[in-house]
């Protein structure tokens, strides 16, 4: 499931391959009506840059306009080389921009707009968003104070998925970040000490960073989708079950996470 390190690093490769250069051809081969003005709005224009927050990417093009995706569950971006095989269907590409040998293609959407630049910065969604886990400045009291404006019963599990306390964890990165600091994910916040939720997001900053620059193989993997396997540290089975409002999956040891 795409998170902030898997973004990060989409963003990464997508800037490689058109920042700095104006697409020779812009392409939109879902059947979506929305998506037929946009080879002729982009033509011409140059990206003047890629960059992502959280699980946000944003292609920046000249004349103010950004291409905004988020991925949800579903949504992919690829960089390919010219010729070589997609992953997908054609017709399941929302966007392919083509440049210098690559292409760059969004598959499956689901949040994929053209907007002006200035919505970015207004856009509700975008504005309330909390620091990304993997940007290059993390204040680390501005997340705590953020941390503890939320539901102090909801549970540390899922209160780390919260967008507007800190940007970019999922499902996946609050297991592994709650496993690694050996704490509870069924704590309610309130009796999360400061330190205690410090240690996750300082886990989870650390290694979304590795895993945004080096690929996916670096994510490490002790509780994530190993339900009924041992525990790494402790032997007893995992466990998995969901959490709070939108039963988020979390995936925990009982004995060892405290
Ligand atoms: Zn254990």
């Amino acid at each position: 499931m795409p998170e902030g390190d898997t973004i990060h690093y989409a963003a990464a490769r997508i800037r490689t391959a058109l920042a700095g250069r104006v697409p020779e051809e812009i392409l939109t081969p879902h059947p979506r009506h929305r998506l037929k003005g946009w080879p002729r709005a982009l033509a011409g224009r140059a990206v003047r840059s890629v960059d992502a927050h959280g699980k946000h990417l944003f292609v920046r093009f000249e004349g103010a306009l950004t291409l905004h995706s988020h991925l949800r569950m579903s949504g992919a971006w690829d960089v390919h080389e010219r010729g070589e095989r997609w992953r997908r269907a054609h017709s399941r590409a929302w966007i392919v921009l083509r440049a210098q040998g690559w292409e760059v293609v969004e598959f499956d959407g689901p949040l994929l707009e053209l907007i002006p630049d200035a919505r970015t910065r207004t856009d509700p969604r975008l504005a309330g968003l909390g620091q990304d886990i993997i940007g290059a400045r993390f204040d680390e009291r501005l997340f705590l104070e953020r941390l503890r404006r939320d539901d102090p019963a909801r549970p540390i599990g899922d209160a780390l998925l919260e967008q507007r306390t800190v940007a970019g964890i999922g499902n996946y990165w609050k297991s592994e970040a709650c496993f690694a600091a050996a704490v509870d994910p069924w704590t309610p916040t309130a009796q999360v000490q400061d330190e205690r939720a410090l240690a996750l997001v300082r886990f989870a900053r650390e290694q979304m960073a590795l895993s945004a620059r080096e690929g996916f193989s670096r994510r490490p993997r002790a509780v994530y989708r190993r339900a009924g396997q041992p525990c790494p540290r402790c032997g007893e089975p995992i466990l998995q079950r969901g959490q709070w409002e939108n039963n988020r999956v979390t995936f925990w040891c009982a004995r060892c996470q405290r």
